[in-house]
């Protein structure tokens, strides 16, 4: 039945928008944030012109409530993540301006059960399924940390890219662990460069039938993208101007790739940036792509909160 929900997947590219509540303390602030549909649909309003002119309307496969909690957005994509065991390749997007709530809905905000985000819920699904099906079929994971900053070829930084064996959901959250600290910067510096990288997350999963002796590999790929945000030329000098041109590069590279694989056609684009070549074998073919596009409702974010959403709309 899981298998069924996946396989309906128009051209196996899905969109799903998360609009991050006001944070405490935001109280006074206005939303540009007018409407949320049941089937996907969202209404933005211009803060700066009234009337219909001012309104835009788009549509996604789904559209979450504020209020969403990590475990409704998680059981929506649950049957996409259990499929990695079947030998699906799977890539999960956050795209958004920073401060947007990608990092939220990827990692979560902390490491309590009802926090985590995407990644630890995944891994811990993908064990327990495991586990329950340990009679009829035994799989293998690994778990590998890549983080792509001011991709030119030599200057990707890889702090540790190498294979890891993981038995349990807590293995993956110490590995977790050391990957922030083996970069050995502060936490502010680690936030600042975190909006500047993308950082993947991969799983790879190995199965053997007991029964038949077939074997499958599948592959899950999360990636909290770097902020989609533009920055001024006016304000941006130096090393700054550069990461931002890498930025506005690597992510107009992977919207042409999905659109290129939107629309089924013959050649797609994935050697413009080092991000679309890492994912190459999981972006197109049989593999599914799920980006989630993340909203800041604020007002003052309202050209960003356009552009966000006119891109999602062009790869969904
Ligand atoms: P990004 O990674 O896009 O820069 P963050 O995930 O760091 O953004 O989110 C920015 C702030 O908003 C953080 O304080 C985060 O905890 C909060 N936040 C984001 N999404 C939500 C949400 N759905 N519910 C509550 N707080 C959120
Ligand atoms: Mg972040």
């Amino acid at each position: 039945k899981l298998f069924n929900e996946v396989q309906e997947l128009k051209g196996n590219i899905r969109v799903y928008c998360r609009v991050r509540p006001f944070l405490p303390g935001q109280d006074g602030k206005t939303t540009t944030v007018d409407y949320i549909g049941e089937n996907g649909e969202i209404l933005i309003t211009n803060p700066f012109k009234q009337g219909k002119d001012g309104c835009r309307m788009f549509k996604f496969n789904k559209v979450f409530k504020t209020h969403a909690s990590q475990a409704e957005v998680f059981s929506d994509i649950q049957p996409l993540i259990r499929s990695v065991l079947d030998g699906f390749n799977v890539c999960i997007f956050a795209y958004g301006q920073t401060g947007s709530g990608k990092t939220y809905t990827m990692s979560g905000p902390g490491t309590s059960k009802e926090d985590w985000g995407v990644n630890y819920r995944a891994l811990n699904d993908l064990f327990d399924i495991s586990l329950s099906r340990r009679n009829a079929f035994s799989y293998e994971v690994e778990v590998q940390m890549v983080e792509i900053y001011n991709e030119q070829p030599n200057g990707l930084v890889v702090p540790d890219a190498s294979l890891h064996p993981v038995k349990s959901t807590s293995d993956v959250l110490d590995l977790m662990e050391i990957g922030q600290t083996n970069r050995a910067v502060g936490s502010t510096a680690l936030n600042e460069r975190s909006s500047r990288s993308h950082s993947i997350l991969t799983v790879h999963v190995r199965g053997l039938d007991l029964k038949n002796g077939s074997t499958s590999r599948g592959c899950l790929h999360l990636i909290d993208l770097a902020g989609s945000e533009r920055v001024e030329r006016s304000e941006a000098i130096g090393d700054r101007l550069k990461e931002a041109q890498y930025i506005n590069k690597s992510l107009s590279a992977l919207g042409d790739v999905i659109f290129a694989l939107a629309q089924k056609n013959a050649h797609v684009p994935y050697r413009n940036s080092k991000l679309t070549q890492v994912l190459q074998s999981s972006l197109g073919g049989q593999a599914k792509t799920l980006m989630f596009v993340q909203i800041n409702p604020d007002t003052e974010s309202y050209s960003e909160t356009m552009s966000t959403l006119k891109f999602a709309e062009r790869v969904s």
